[in-house]
């Protein structure tokens, strides 16, 4: 067991600050990473030391492997946390740094590499007993075997790619008509987005919300979960307003799934944090895919049980036992978070540039995860996410009430954000009773913003 004297942070933004803190209140020194386009950013001047990786593009900077090793180098930093978003769940970084003697606060390389695959992925949940989505078994190569297994399976069916990611590279087919055209640009897709053009079919639920359950493991067997969130409300796949606990799981679908999760991750041996996804319809669970690092939703789960999960990671990259018992978890009233991006409304356009002028909400339940300042220029080379306000209420309607309240304290001057967006769907009865699906949000945008 090792402690660590001083880690480095390979990412930028809120996710950068939000480790910072966590590593600020154990002890431990803290080395921010920075693009040249990043050299006035607020991660930079609350570390306690800082490196210029690379010029502008994520590519050349942020994902550049090489100028993070050297960065741990010149620095003495001995593990390395990822955030989420860049190299995260790249198993090739995670091995990099281990053949350096760095060690990667996160998963094993083997457990990145098994999930990043989602076939194998599925595969490994299966054996887990975790329930999937009934689907093709393994690859569909041509398109002869997709028109046969989506006649087995029955219309619609959603053709996916393997080493998807990010809502890319998923197309639907309603019905015989469509499904050579949305092989083929699933495909496509998958090549151009992935350089791996390998596609696996699943049905297509219709009306099911996203479900992901919390877990944690210690690599030693000790695996807990801490519940769920809903994250339903999507535009193009990607999560816009998440909440925690799901105000459509009950306390024993709660425990069930849950407890299912949990041993999963201690039968894997499973080290960290990660987040195991389904799709919810019916009452029934339906596996989509794992994710083996911390996400950008995590504060509702934090909010909840009163833990901070960045910290957890950090003790159990050093070797310890995890610091709660499933006994000690208990759900404590309700959470909602709401991604804020720097984005034009009705298209979200992303919309950079200067912060004239910002103030944050505070008060009792106020959590407002931002890495802006007032005069801050957002550059434009990364995405539009710009900060996570986070809520806590003893129910569902005190956390709402306390979003609009918060929503209405913050200032964000200079540039245009999805604000005006939270601030109608708070105005929705169907918002209000936690009644959606993953389509709900698509459906509102076309006929209130189309
Ligand atoms: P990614 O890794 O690209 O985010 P996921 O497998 O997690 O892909 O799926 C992202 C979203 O796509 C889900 O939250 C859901 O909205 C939709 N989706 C994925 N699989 C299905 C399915 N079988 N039926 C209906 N919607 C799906």
């Amino acid at each position: 067991m090792a402690q660590f004297d001083k880690i480095l942070i390979a990412n930028r933004g809120e996710i950068a600050l939000r480790v910072i803190r966590a590593a600020r209140e154990m002890g431990i020194k803290t080395v921010a990473v920075h693009s040249t386009a990043d050299v006035d950013a607020m991660h930079v001047r609350m570390a306690d030391e800082s490196v210029c990786i690379g010029p502008n593009a994520g590519t050349d900077s942020y994902l550049s492997i090489p100028a993070i090793i050297a960065a741990c180098e010149i620095t003495g930093a001995q593990a390395v946390h990822p955030g989420y978003g860049f190299l995260s769940e790249n198993a090739t970084f995670v091995q990099a740094l281990e053949d350096h003697e760095i060690t990667f606060i996160g998963p094993s390389a083997a457990h990145i590499r098994m999930m990043g695959d989602k076939i194998t992925a599925k595969d490994t949940a299966d054996k887990l007993g975790i329930p999937c989505v009934p689907g093709s078994e393994g690859g569909v190569p041509d398109i002869e075997t997709a028109r046969k297994v989506a006649a087995d399976m029955g219309y619609p069916v959603i053709i996916k790619a393997t080493a998807g990611g990010g809502g890319r590279g998923m197309k639907v087919a309603e019905s015989e008509a469509e499904i050579d055209m949305a092989f083929s640009t699933a495909r496509s897709e998958a090549k151009s987005a992935f350089g791996n053009d390998e596609v696996y079919m699943e049905k297509y639920l219709q009306k099911p919300r996203h479900i992901e359950v919390q877990v944690f493991g210690d690599g030693q067997g000790g695996g807990v979960h801490l519940a769920e969130r809903d994250c339903s409300l999507q535009r193009r796949h990607q999560k816009v307003f998440e909440e925690a606990p799901g105000p459509s799981i009950s306390p024993k679908e709660r425990e069930k799934i849950g407890t299912v999760c949990a041993n999963a991750v201690a039968e894997m041996g499973y080290s960290g944090a990660g987040t195991i996804e389904f799709l919810y319809e019916d009452g029934e669970f339906y596996f989509i895919e794992m994710n083996t690092r911390l996400q950008v939703e995590h504060p509702v789960t934090e909010a909840i049980f009163g833990v901070d999960l960045v910290r957890e990671q950090i003790l159990v990259a050093e070797g310890n036992k995890l610091s709660f018992a499933q006994s000690d978890l208990e759900v404590n009233g309700h959470a909602i978070e709401v991604r804020l991006n720097a984005e034009r409304l009705p298209n979200f356009t992303p919309n950079p540039g200067k912060i004239t002028q910002y103030h944050a909400p505070g008060g009792l339940g106020v959590r407002m995860d931002s890495a802006l300042y007032d005069g801050y220029s957002i550059p434009p080379y990364y995405d539009s996410l710009i900060g996570k306000l986070i809520v806590h209420g003893r129910d569902r309607p005190e956390a709402l009430a306390r979003l609009s309240r918060a929503l209405g304290e913050l200032i964000i001057d200079g540039i245009e954000t999805t604000v005006p967006l939270f601030d109608a769907l708070l105005a929705e009865p169907d918002v209000q009773s936690g009644n959606y699906n993953i389509h709900w949000l698509e459906r509102w945008l076309d006929e209130n913003m189309g």
